[in-house]
């Protein structure tokens, strides 16, 4: 197998640098060494915040119209790009390069795009007043951003959170996850290429605890960070954050139901949930691990379900016909793999998958896992309740709508459901019962780029998308206009 070999570099005030130690970066489906990037210390995050806030005086002033055209720009050269941005994430990630070439890439460029014509078509408000006063409100950036993604969809969050930060006027220091550093680093060249001036966009690697992503956010020039990743990272970096009393914005774990009613489409559903299991490997954090099936279609579903998931093509994610790719690391695939074994100790039985896939070399060297479907499960059992992050999933049978709302709501997470019903008063009762910030009814992973996006509970803190990145990533002034 040939493999590439990207020699990945911080970017700092329009430069690409190479300092820190390197560490390897390895290829999620042989794990073989595919790369190696710098970790930016407090000295390399430094450089890059202080050239954010130099960028961001000029930044901040430069015409909405003007900061559009350049992001366009980007946004175009991503377009341009996407044969090579699909593989290089297929590197990063392990996913099927299928998914890649479907409709991935020109996603990540709309984030840009939609962003850049979000900021400068959007009015302001004015209330003129009945004393002949006028009320109106200014919305102007805060300044330098830290934005901090994790390994699972890295292209996806990188553009998602760069897209608003700099459309309204924000500078950027991004760091992306140790163990995909490469899709974002690329990304950062195109920025570059298409214009993006020096310092407007920084981009450092490095780790967490004590590395790159701690002296981000315990940096005093820092204004704001939008952080994406696990629940238990978001509470450190809030704590963080504090001491300079920073904006934050978190988009953390998830646990999602899958509820599927008697009177659901059952071919529909079978393919709705066969996404909401296994896309990205199940290492999604909207994904719907937990289906909950109505006990008049419970068998037959399960029977459809399980035919379908043993299907599923798992392996090489180069090969056009693969369809679940690799696990991110060894590490990652041992604490999924630990799962299977506490659903075994607690009695659930494993009825699809549950090992690693017999695969040939060199994909036997790979984070491999069969889609893994467990039944007879407990609400409170610990597979039923933790974000396993990978190919598992617990299918358990519900009697009413009732019964099914409350296991839904019983988890600590609320990022999102899916309901699969063709009842539509029950769709708009459950659109409202359900503790989740985005509730798809038929479907999964659609959304429009102007509704809130965020979670409920453990899932986050604020919403992002539209008027509300507006809010986020601006400060709000009100003017009073005397007569
Ligand atoms: P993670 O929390 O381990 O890491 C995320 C990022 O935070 C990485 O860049 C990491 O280096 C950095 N980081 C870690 N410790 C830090 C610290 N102390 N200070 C500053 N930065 C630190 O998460 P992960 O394992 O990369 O990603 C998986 C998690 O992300 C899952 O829980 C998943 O549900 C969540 N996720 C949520 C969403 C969402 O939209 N809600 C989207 C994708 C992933």
């Amino acid at each position: 197998m040939d493999y590439p070999f990207f020699h990945v570099s911080h970017y700092i005030d329009g430069q690409f640098v190479d300092r820190g130690p390197r560490f390897d970066i390895l290829y999620p489906a042989t794990n073989h060494v595919i790369g190696s990037a710098p970790e930016a210390g407090a000295a390399e995050v430094d450089a890059a915040v202080q050239a954010a806030a130099r960028a961001f005086r000029q930044w901040s002033r430069t015409p909405v119209a003007e900061r559009r055209l350049i992001l366009k720009r980007f946004a175009q050269l991503i377009r341009d790009h996407e044969a090579e941005l699909a593989a290089i994430e297929t590197w990063d990630v392990g996913r099927p390069i299928s998914e890649n070439r479907a409709g991935y890439i020109p996603r990540i460029a709309a984030n840009i795009e939609f962003f850049a014509d979000f900021a400068a078509t959007h009015g302001s408000e004015a209330y003129p007043m009945d004393n002949g006063y006028i009320n109106y409100v200014l919305r102007q950036p805060v300044g330098v951003a830290a934005l901090i993604a994790p390994w699972n969809i890295p292209l996806l969050q990188a553009t998602w959170k760069m897209g608003p930060a700099l459309a309204f006027g924000n500078t950027v220091v991004m760091k992306p996850a140790e163990l995909t550093p490469i899709g974002t680093w690329r990304l950062a060249q195109l920025a570059h290429e298409a214009g993006v001036p020096p310092g407007v966009i920084n981009v450092i690697h490095g780790f967490g605890p004590n590395s790159a992503g701690e002296f981000l956010t315990k940096h005093p020039d820092v204004k704001l960070i939008s952080f994406t990743g696990e629940t238990t990272t978001g509470k450190i970096i809030m704590a963080a954050a504090s001491s300079t009393l920073k904006r934050v914005s978190f988009e953390l774990g998830g646990k999602g139901a899958n509820l599927i009613f008697a009177d659901a489409d059952l071919d529909r559903a079978v393919a709705i949930s066969l996404r909401s299991s296994f896309f990205n490997q199940g290492e999604f954090c909207l994904a719907g691990p937990r289906l909950l099936v109505q006990r008049p279609i419970y068998d037959a579903f399960l029977e459809r379900f399980r035919a379908a998931a043993a299907n599923l093509t798992v392996g090489d994610p180069f090969a056009a016909s693969t369809k679940v790719g690799a696990l991110i690391s060894r590490e990652h695939h041992e604490r999924v793999s630990s799962y299977i074994a506490i659903a075994r100790d607690s009695g659930a039985r494993i009825i699809q998958g549950g090992t690693q896939p017999n695969l040939p070399s060199p994909f036997d060297q790979g984070n491999f896992l069969q889609p893994t479907i467990i039944v007879d499960v407990q609400p409170r059992d610990r597979v039923c309740q933790e974000e396993i992050f990978g190919p598992v999933v617990t299918v358990a049978p519900f009697d009413d709508e009732e019964e099914a709302i409350a296991i839904a709501n019983g988890v600590g997470y609320g990022l999102s459901a899916v309901v699969q019903t063709r009842d539509v008063g029950r769709a708009v009762r459950l659109g409202a019962a359900l503790e989740a910030g985005t509730i798809w009814i038929n479907d999964f992973f659609v959304r429009d780029l102007r509704v809130p996006f965020g979670g409920m509970k453990n899932s986050g803190i604020g919403r992002e998308g539209g008027h509300y990145s507006l809010e986020f990533y601006t400060e709000a002034k009100t003017i009073c206009l005397s007569n």
